[in-house]
């Protein structure tokens, strides 16, 4: 008998048959990670239904030596929830985890389980009167678990931040069985080292997240979205830095290029392109008002863009005309993962620069990507108003995928790394690191952060059980433990 299979064991005696699943049918969407591009194996994937019962199934983990990965909407783009080829580890998903505890619209605060999705959430809050500001592409996946554990980004984070700002408070399940309860918001709170900054982005490798306190914002009163054509990425930030110093209103500005837009188009055969003429790059932009007597958003986008075109800034814009056009816009711009993803093969990268730097950076590094390897095709786009972008290196035509992949990606990879980091920006910018990005972080460091993480990881989880594999390069003799 395995470890795996007394752990098993022991934990439907414990706490009972709807505690796991063994049903290879029910675990095998779960092995695999959204892009295809990781697969494992696990006997049996644990199916807690409260912070008590994650809690005993930690401890008896531990008990047994076998470790856990845990799992939300299964939607990583770094491969962090897929568990070991080898088997060694059990599931945990935190679907059974899915209430939301508590709105508190006046406070602007709600708590709710790891398990929830995301779009759920956006649900709750309107019915209460306000909103979650933080949306992304995945949002009828992704779960609060998995946002929290890999300080997610998105399209909102110009003005409201990645989760570590949203996140008011986290209850955790640590690797010694133990629960640290940070619901209760503190504005002060001086006891040390902030637990749950250290569980925001760990990715499961500290701790294994039961529900979190966000930070809800006023519901929008009034919104408007416009489609932008320009030349170059340089005109997008002189744009963006005119309307910030115009407004604070602008909640997202998105970058895209008018070949990936035409990928969307082909991927999407009934949607339309937003603007007559054809445009190398294209913007997506919000604004939003959030009481009645503020600028109306689509007077202050009317405005501003209208200065834009004047003074040769853009070269065509249009304002959606409707909630249902505005959909339609964003769609687009939701769609860019999933079309990318049909497309073929490209080696993709999750990057940020700083903002001032991001508009050189997107036009050379491609020009130097496609010089190094013939026949490539590089291509950037997304939150350029964060100064990240995700940024692709298609297939040469003809390659044979599969034998490109496997060949070319790491040097690629390595390549566009390396000029991340000479413009003084991260691999990482919003999806984590998981497997796909260990080795590359563990090359490029830097030295004292990689030291702390793997003391941090071994003070926490001396003995490797939470997500190994994930994060974190330990010494071989600590992952041994
Ligand atoms: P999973 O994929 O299940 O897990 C992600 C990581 O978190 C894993 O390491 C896992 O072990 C860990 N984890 C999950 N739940 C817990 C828990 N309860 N406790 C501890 N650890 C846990 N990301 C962005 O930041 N911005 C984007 O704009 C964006 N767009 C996307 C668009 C598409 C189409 C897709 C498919 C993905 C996108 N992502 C984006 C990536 C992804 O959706 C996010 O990383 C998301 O936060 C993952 O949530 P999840 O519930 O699916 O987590």
């Amino acid at each position: 008998m395995t470890a795996q299979t007394r752990l098993i064991d022991a934990i439907r005696s414990t706490l009972g048959e709807r505690s796991l699943t063994t049903d290879p049918d029910r675990i095998l969407p779960a092995l695999t990670d959204w892009r295809g591009r990781f697969h494992g194996a696990a006997p049996a994937m644990l199916l807690p239904a409260s912070t008590a019962e994650v809690a005993a199934m930690v401890r008896l983990a531990g008990e047994h030596r076998v470790a856990l990965v845990p799992q939300g909407g299964n939607t990583s783009m770094v491969g962090g929830a897929t568990p070991p080829a080898d088997g060694s580890a059990l599931l945990l998903s935190t679907r059974r985890l899915d209430r939301i505890r508590r709105i508190d619209a006046a406070a602007g605060l709600a708590t709710v389980e790891a398990g929830v999705i995301l779009q759920t959430l956006h649900e709750g809050a309107a019915d209460a009167g306000c909103r979650f500001p933080l949306t992304l592409g995945s949002r009828g996946s992704a779960t609060v678990g998995g946002l929290v554990s890999t300080n997610a980004g998105g399209t909102q984070v110009l003005r409201w931040g990645t989760m570590r700002r949203l996140v008011a408070g986290v209850e955790a399940v640590l690797p010694d069985g133990s629960v640290h309860d940070g619901l209760t918001p503190l504005p002060k709170d001086n006891r040390g080292y902030d637990l749950d900054q250290l569980l925001i982005g760990a990715e499961g490798t500290l701790g294994i997240v039961t529900a979190a306190t966000l930070r809800l914002a006023p519901a929008i009163a009034a919104r408007a979205v416009a489609w932008v054509g320009i030349a170059d990425p340089q005109a997008g930030l002189d744009l963006l830095r005119r309307m910030q110093a115009a407004t604070d209103a602008v909640e997202s500005f998105e970058i895209i290029p008018g070949d990936t837009l035409a990928r969307v188009l082909d991927h999407l055969p009934d949607a339309r392109p937003p603007l007559g003429g054809s445009h190398p790059w294209h913007l997506l932009i919000e604004a939003v008002a959030a009481t009645p007597d503020a600028e109306a958003p689509e007077a202050l986008l009317a405005r501003l863009l209208g200065e834009a075109l004047a003074e040769g800034i853009a070269a065509d814009a249009v304002i959606a005309a409707s909630e249902a056009q505005a959909e339609a816009f964003w769609r687009l711009r939701d769609s860019l993962s999933a079309a990318e993803r049909a497309a073929g093969a490209a080696v993709q990268h999750d990057i940020s620069v700083p903002v001032d730097r991001m508009p050189r950076f997107m036009v050379e590094a491609a020009a130097a990507a496609e010089a190094r390897f013939p026949g490539t095709h590089a291509t950037a786009f997304g939150h350029l108003g964060d100064g990240n972008v995700h940024f692709h290196v298609r297939a040469p035509a003809g390659a044979d995928p599969a034998r490109w992949m496997a060949e070319a990606a790491p040097g690629v990879t390595a390549f566009v790394h390396d000029q991340v980091v000479a413009a003084g920006g991260s691999i990482s910018a919003e999806h984590g690191i998981g497997q796909m990005k260990r080795d590359e972080l563990a090359r490029l460091g830097p030295p004292a952060r990689l030291a702390a993480l793997a003391a941090i990881k071994r003070g926490l989880d001396p003995r490797n059980l939470f997500n190994p594999g994930k994060l974190v390069t330990l010494a071989p003799a600590d992952a041994g433990k």
